[in-house]
């Protein structure tokens, strides 16, 4: 999960859903701050975490 610094306050986004908001991120120059893997962090878009990849 990655918290990204954007005009709109900081939010923390999936790999999947960066995809996704990849326009957005360009255009209003959003900064990813850090990166962390953290099981309690919720992505703010689809609302999943990190550790919910089952194998
Ligand atoms: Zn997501």
């Amino acid at each position: 999960m990655k918290l990204w610094v954007t005009p709109t306050g900081d939010r923390w986004l999936c790999d999947e859903c960066q995809r996704e908001f990849a326009e957005q991120i360009e255009k209003e120059q959003w900064r990813a701050a850090f990166e962390k893997w953290e099981p309690t962090l919720r992505c703010v878009h689809c609302k999943h975490g990190d550790m919910e990849v089952f194998d």
